[in-house]
Order: structure tokens, then C-alpha cells, then sequence
């Protein structure tokens, strides 16, 4: 087996490499700079790569070697390669498979860059897992939509700028058929936000809310794909939201070793602890083995062929990868640890403990574990279906 990558991926190593050492940014980055510094990656080819130039992305063609090269040499510098956000990892390409041309025009672009800051407005206090018994109506009014009703859960409500809201336009539709996908800016009057307090505290970026609609009007141009088949593109956006939780394990990993090469215990460095070292070990083979994984997904879109059953394990096993990782590295510091108000004795800013509990919340978001399962089970694995809730 050759695992070597060849003279042209290894120049485009380098030229990575000497873009990083040039342009590596100290964070953490104000909102400002993170623009530019997304703008910067986006100019030289690093972060939406591929996404067509007419949509200010780079424009190039898919090349699983290079992507790896880029993850491979960001992580190594210890900085993030684009950013994770509901925008870019869920939206744009929802847009790109189902948008109009107008829609992609308008928004992938100010996207990208972090200009426009998306929330997703999907859970509702009576549709969690049970997704479909959504209730938030929008009823037509001429060229408009007037929505009515209320999300929770909605993740960075408070400082997005745009929603893109499932809503059911067809009440008389099967419960599955009657949905619409629609984009609407958070200004629209009517939108009401209200924060929800979680027990990261001020820990967390990803800042939990509800979202009341009283009479919200919004054009029925902002409607994703067909009227009444919101259903369809809404699972076209939760497919990307679940292997977009395949992003970094190696990264974190790294980040990980790294405290433990600085952290002591009882005065001796982390590292030389065979019980820590050893579930480093264990961790570090999950990670590279989630690596691998996701390059077999990305040469499977290559190729234009479906993952199956190995599309629908990502988001099972990098959550619990993803808290196993922040659990060592709170061991490891100790009594420090536990401490997550911003304090001289904090480690990173506090990052460990925000991702631990964050980690902990993405094993129910975007569906929960147990649902994860019975999707793999029924999916994938065509298992016998389990048995549908009588009727009352
Ligand atoms: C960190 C985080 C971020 C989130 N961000 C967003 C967001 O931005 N936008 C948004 O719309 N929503 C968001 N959510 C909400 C999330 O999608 C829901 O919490 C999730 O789908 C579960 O729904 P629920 O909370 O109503 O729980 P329920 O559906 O009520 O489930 C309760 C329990 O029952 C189990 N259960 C339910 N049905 C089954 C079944 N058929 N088989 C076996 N077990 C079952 C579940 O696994 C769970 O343990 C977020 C949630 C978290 C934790």
C-alpha cells in the first residue's frame, strides 16, 4: 500500500503550510477579523473550495487529497479552517441542491464569509424527534406567507440574521406532505426572540432560545424548492448537518494532546501517564478511524455514489467521540477542571469545559442518539420498522 501523496499534493502542502505561517491569525479573533480572515481563506482557496465562484466560493474541482491536505495542515497549526455554523455547514448546500438562482445569488456569498448568520428554526415544544408533527402554520395572503406559531431550541436565535423555518402551509396535507422550507430575515416585525439559559453559562457561543411568530409576513419567493415539499429539503439539510458532526475529531484530538504535553499531575506532565496516555491512545484511534471515515464519505460524493450505512453512523459516533475527548481533557486538569467561570486559574479560555457540555448537547440535537439508532437500525441495516404509537 502507498501512503505517500506524490510531488503535486506534497507542493500543495507546502504552499498551505507557508500560507498558515504568513497569515495564522492570534486568536481568539473579533467577529470583524474572523471576516476578513474567512475572506482571506476563501481568496486563496481554503475554505469553500469548491462552491462555484458566482457564488463566492473558489470555484474549484473536488479533490479528496487536497481537502485532506488543508484539514491536515490547519490542524497542525492549531487554527480553525473555515467556521461551523448552521450557515455554511447546513444551508449553502441545501441551497445548492435545491435554491433558485436568486436565493444562491442573495445569500451563499455573505455566508461564507460570515457576513449573514443563519439559525435553524425546526423544533417545536410539540416536535422534537417526532419532527413532522410541526405546527407552525403560514397561511397565503396574496404573494406572501403570514406565519404563525413558536420554535425552541433555535441555536443562536439572538445573533443571527436569517431563519430558515419549517412551517406547515398545506393543513390539510399528511402530516409529511404539508410542509414548507422558508427563508426569512430575523428582523421581520412580528419575530420574537427570547433567550433560553443553559448551563454553559456564558460559556456558551451557541446561545439557546425560543422564537415566537405572531403574524410574520414573508414572500412566498422565500420559500426553498416546492411549496407543501419542505419535508424533502428539510432532510436534505439535516444529511449535511450530521456529517458536518464528522469535521474535526483529528483537530481536537490534537488540541487535546497538546494540553496534555503542558498539564502536570502531581508535578509530572500529563503525557507520562500511563492511564491518561493510554486512553489518548484509544481516543486518538477513534479519531483517526472517524478521519478515514471521512474521506471514504467524501470519495463516495466524488463519485456521486451514496455512503448507506456509513453516512448514517457519523453523527452517532462523533458525538460521543467528540465528549470523550473533552471528559480527558477535564481529567487531566484536575481541579481545574471543574471550573468553568472565567478565572486566571482557566485553561484555554475555558474551551474544555464549554465543549464538554456543548458535546454532551450535540448528542441530542440535530436527532438523538436513540433516534440515530433507529435510523441506522431501519435504514441501514433493514431491520423490521419500530411499531408506530396506536392512535387514541
Ligand atoms: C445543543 C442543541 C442544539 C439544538 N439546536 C437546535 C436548533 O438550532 N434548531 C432546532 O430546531 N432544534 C435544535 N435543537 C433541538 C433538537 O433537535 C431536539 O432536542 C431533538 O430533536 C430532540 O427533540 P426533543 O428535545 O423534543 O426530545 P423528544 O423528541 O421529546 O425526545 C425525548 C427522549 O425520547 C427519546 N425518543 C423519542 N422518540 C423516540 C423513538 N422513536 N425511539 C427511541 N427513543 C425516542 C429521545 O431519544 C429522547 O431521549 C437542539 C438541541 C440541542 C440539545
Amino acid at each position: 500500500m502507498d501512503l505517500e501523496y506524490g510531488e503535486r499534493y506534497e507542493a500543495f502542502r507546502k504552499e498551505v503550510r507557508s500560507f498558515l505561517e504568513a497569515n495564522k491569525p492570534e486568536e481568539p479573533l473579533a467577529w470583524k477579523d474572523r471576516q476578513a480572515w474567512l475572506s482571506l481563506q476563501i481568496e486563496h482557496g481554503y475554505w469553500a473550495r469548491t462552491i462555484p465562484k458566482e457564488y463566492g466560493g473558489y470555484g474549484a474541482e473536488p479533490d479528496l487529497l487536497e481537502t485532506v491536505i488543508m484539514d491536515e495542515e490547519f490542524n497542525r497549526a492549531g487554527v480553525a479552517r473555515g467556521f461551523m455554523a448552521q450557515g455554511p455547514s447546513m444551508l449553502v448546500p441545501t441551497l445548492l441542491e435545491h435554491g433558485t438562482e436568486e436565493q444562491k445569488q442573495r445569500w451563499i456569498a455573505p455566508t461564507l464569509c460570515g457576513e449573514v448568520m443563519w439559525c435553524q428554526g425546526y423544533s417545536e415544544p410539540g416536535a422534537g424527534s417526532d419532527l413532522a408533527s410541526l405546527q407552525t402554520s403560514a397561511t397565503e395572503d396574496g404573494d406572501d406567507f403570514v406565519i404563525n406559531g413558536q420554535k425552541i431550541w433555535t441555536s443562536t436565535a439572538d445573533k443571527s440574521q436569517m431563519i430558515f423555518v419549517l412551517v406547515r402551509t398545506e393543513p390539510d396535507a399528511k402530516k409529511h406532505a404539508g410542509i414548507s422550507y422558508i427563508l426569512a430575515p430575523m428582523d421581520t416585525p412580528g419575530i420574537e426572540v427570547r433567550p433560553l439559559r443553559t448551563m454553559t453559562g456564558d460559556l456558551g457561543e451557541n446561545s439557546f432560545n425560543q422564537v415566537f411568530f405572531s403574524d410574520v409576513r414573508v414572500p412566498m419567493s422565500n420559500v426553498v424548492g416546492k411549496r407543501g415539499e419542505g419535508w424533502k429539503i428539510a432532510n436534505t439539510t439535516l444529511k449535511h448537518e450530521r456529517s458536518s458532526l464528522n469535521a474535526n475529531a483529528e483537530g481536537t484530538w490534537l488540541r487535546l494532546k497538546r494540553l496534555m504535553e503542558k498539564e502536570t499531575v502531581n508535578g509530572v506532565p500529563a503525557m507520562a501517564s500511563p492511564v491518561y496516555r493510554d486512553r489518548l491512545m484509544r481516543l486518538q484511534a477513534r479519531a483517526l478511524t472517524m478521519k478515514h471515515h471521512g474521506m471514504r464519505m467524501l470519495t463516495c460524493s466524488l463519485k456521486n455514489d451514496s455512503p448507506g450505512v456509513a453516512g448514517l453512523v457519523v453523527k452517532l459516533q462523533n458525538c460521543q467521540l467528540s465528549f470523550d475527548m473533552a471528559a480527558l481533557a477535564i481529567d487531566v486538569m484536575g481541579e481545574l477542571g471543574v471550573l468553568y467561570d472565567h478565572t486566571k486559574y482557566e485553561r484555554e479560555l475555558g474551551f474544555w469545559q464549554s465543549y464538554s457540555m456543548f458535546s454532551l448537547g450535540l448528542i441530542i440535537g440535530g436527532g438523538t442518539a436513540q433516534i440515530q439508532k433507529n435510523i441506522i437500525s431501519e435504514r441501514g441495516l433493514g431491520l423490521p420498522r419500530e411499531p408506530k404509537p396506536a392512535k387514541a
